[in-house]
């Protein structure tokens, strides 16, 4: 093969040169005594990404769902009610973990297309006068259907109901590339991973908590049997700068490098890029005959990643497989019911409008291999038409 690959996939992410080399370093000794600043160094900024001042954020050598996982064993009890939504493949299987996991979830089914049912939650949390909700749980973007959801919205449900309940966050597709605001927002525990918005590979799962999480831990209601994620041995090893077990060195120095990147470029701008970025990639689908966003409507449009509905009687796993075999190009497959009727573009992470044509290009040319009647070059064009006139 000639050429580079094309990574379009939401997540892993393309991964920046300086990152990529930042991480092929020797290994070296997580106990040194000038570790710690490192570390410390590392937490604080995270707190910046997730744009919180109080609370605190942890690092554990997992992919983002160990964080879903220690979100809830460290605040939840087992049969604790709480209240979830689901839309799409993740909403759904952290659903699935809750469950799992001993939680009574208190289930708003949703068609898969929309994302948090903000107006169902402020009425369930009004009418729990007695506060049985012990959590509210949302996905900000489905990662799998390429919706957005307004949580903001669900915070002012909770204040409106006067409601105490923990607001749970899984930002793993959003954090650090559309706006995400833990602090001025009320969330408590926000879930992310390395390998998406942070440009890194996978292996770090985060978890932003707020002063309340943190005091519902410590109050030791949370009964939950929890040990490889509990925040007990984090947080007292943390506070000195280091880790209760072996911290993936590695990755941690990829991640400075690229805190540095998004913290130099200031997430207003990288929220802007995103934006900027997933509008030329929407104008294509637009042009498209007979394709659709799988978002159904504007207001729940993502700016990381875009699920394509394909046209009728093309199957979308040909589109996918033919744009990997005849142009090395990697798109999202659609997951669960998605399969063979979506395929998706992710555009979060380290790209440019280059690039995206790029992955529009093989993505039409897949789709008219695989017997969709458009326009050759109409999606293109769409992009550049958007690229050239708008900026981030
Ligand atoms: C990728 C993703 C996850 C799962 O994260 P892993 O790192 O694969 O464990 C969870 N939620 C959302 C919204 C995601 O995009």
């Amino acid at each position: 093969m000639h050429g580079t690959k094309h990574l379009f996939i939401p997540g892993p992410t393309n991964i920046p040169e300086e990152v990529r080399r930042a991480m092929n370093v020797p290994m070296e000794d997580m106990r040194a005594p000038d570790y710690a600043d490192f570390v410390l160094g590392l937490l604080a900024d995270m707190k910046k990404v997730y744009r919180l001042d109080n609370g605190r954020v942890f690092i554990f050598p997992s992919s983002g769902t160990g964080a879903w996982e220690s979100a809830i064993q460290n605040t939840l009890s087992p049969g604790d009610t709480v209240l979830m939504s689901r839309f799409g493949q993740f909403s759904l299987l952290w659903v699935d973990m809750a469950e799992r996991l001993g939680l009574k979830v208190k289930l708003c089914e949703v068609e898969w297309g929309k994302g948090v049912p903000v107006e169902d939650y402020a009425r369930i949390l009004s009418e729990d006068t007695t506060h049985t909700i012990k959590a509210v749980f949302t996905t900000q973007n489905e990662t799998a259907t390429g919706v957005t959801s307004d949580i903001a919205g669900v915070r002012k449900a909770l204040d409106s109901a006067n409601h105490p309940a923990l607001l749970f966050v899984d930002g793993v597709s959003s954090i650090g590339s559309i706006p995400f605001e833990m602090e001025k927002w009320g969330v408590d525990l926000a879930v992310s991973g390395s390998q998406k918005g942070f440009m890194l590979p996978a292996g770090l799962g985060f978890l932003g908590v707020s002063d309340k999480a943190l005091a519902a831990h410590a109050s030791n209601a949370p009964k939950m049997s929890r040990c490889y994620f509990s925040w007990e041995d984090m947080i007292k090893l943390n506070d000195t700068g280091y880790f209760p077990y072996t911290p993936a060195t590695q990755l941690m120095r990829g991640l400075r490098v690229s805190l540095d990147m998004m913290l130099a470029d200031g997430l207003e701008a990288i929220w802007a890029r995103h934006a900027y970025h997933a509008e030329g990639v929407r104008r294509a689908v637009a042009a498209w005959d007979g394709c659709e966003l799988v978002a159904s409507g504007p207001e729940w449009v993502s700016d990381t990643v875009s699920a394509i509905y394909t046209p009728d009687g093309v199957d979308a796993r040909d589109v996918i497989a033919g744009a990997y075999g005849k142009y090395q190009t990697s798109l999202g497959t659609g997951l669960n019911k998605l399969a063979g009727r979506a395929f998706r573009i992710g555009h979060l992470g380290s790209l440019n409008p280059v690039m995206l044509c790029g992955a529009i290009s093989a993505a039409e040319m897949a789709l008219m291999d695989a017997g969709a009647k458009i326009t050759p070059g109409a999606g293109v064009a769409a992009a550049q038409e958007h690229y050239r006139s708008a900026s981030a």
